[in-house]
């Protein structure tokens, strides 16, 4: 589904991403872990095509996408829910979920993805009608995901989705991603400061430090192993 090789992005002098090398399999969850600064937004910034790769290339499902824009790869399948969400206050709930839909031509399929983003995450469904401003974070955080599921991806990228909820909205948003991809064999890459949520729910995890790959394991084998985990993940 998605192939890196030595991919690298700079802001001026700093290198965000350096040679990073991922292969990510379809239907696959990938926890990208690492502090604060560490390249994670700008790792999926430049996959989705926000930022410019300054070298190396991105495969998608065996096309090129390394300096394809944002708007050409969600249609290519690609769908980024970025850190914070970015939901739009001023906009309703129904509004916002319509925007991640808008470029799609066939207004029963939009009418059928919102439907399915309703019965995944039924608080949206009750408050369609509201200012995205009337919501929680959890509720935002889902509206959020909800919007990047309405372009129906193959392969979604994940900012932070935990960032500020009670763990159990956390988990609940984990159950959702866990379900999904066994529903719809959805690939997902799922940044995380929270290592232990991501890890629960991912079949692999990377950990990246000064924009490098420092580590990568099976989850399972990072959960369990006592001296990966303290040497990387600080718990
Ligand atoms: P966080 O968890 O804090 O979001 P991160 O792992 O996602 O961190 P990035 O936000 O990708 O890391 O930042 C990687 C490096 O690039 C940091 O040194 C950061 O200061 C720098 N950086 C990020 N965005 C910019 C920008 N727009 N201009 C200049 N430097 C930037």
């Amino acid at each position: 589904m998605l192939e890196i090789e030595e991919l690298t992005t700079t802001y001026g002098p700093v290198r965000a991403v350096d040679r990073v090398s991922i292969s990510v399999e379809p239907g696959a969850i990938t926890a990208v872990l690492g502090a604060n600064g560490a390249g994670k937004s700008t790792l999926l910034r430049t996959i989705s095509g926000l930022v410019r790769a300054r070298s190396g290339r991105i495969m998608m499902s065996g096309t090129d996408i390394t300096r394809m824009p944002a708007e050409l790869t969600v249609r290519r399948g690609l769908a980024l829910v970025p850190e914070g969400g970015g939901v739009i206050t001023e906009l309703t709930v129904a509004e916002n979920l319509r925007l991640g839909a808008l470029w799609r031509g066939d207004r029963a399929d939009r009418a059928r993805a919102l439907r399915e983003v309703c019965e995944l995450f039924p608080p949206l469904a009750s408050r369609l009608a509201r200012p995205a401003s009337t919501l929680s974070g959890g509720e935002r955080q889902m509206l959020a995901i909800g919007r990047a599921l309405m372009s129906r991806p193959r392969l979604l990228l994940l900012d932070e989705p935990s960032l500020g909820l009670a763990p159990m909205i956390t988990a609940r948003i984990m159950q959702v991603l866990r379900d999904l991809r066994a529903s719809t064999g959805l690939t997902v890459l799922l940044v995380e400061q929270n290592a232990r949520s991501a890890l629960s729910i991912a079949d692999t995890g990377m950990v990246l430090a000064l924009g490098q790959v420092v580590m990568a394991a099976p989850a399972g084998t990072l959960l369990t192993d006592e001296t990966l985990r303290h040497a990387y993940l600080g718990f």
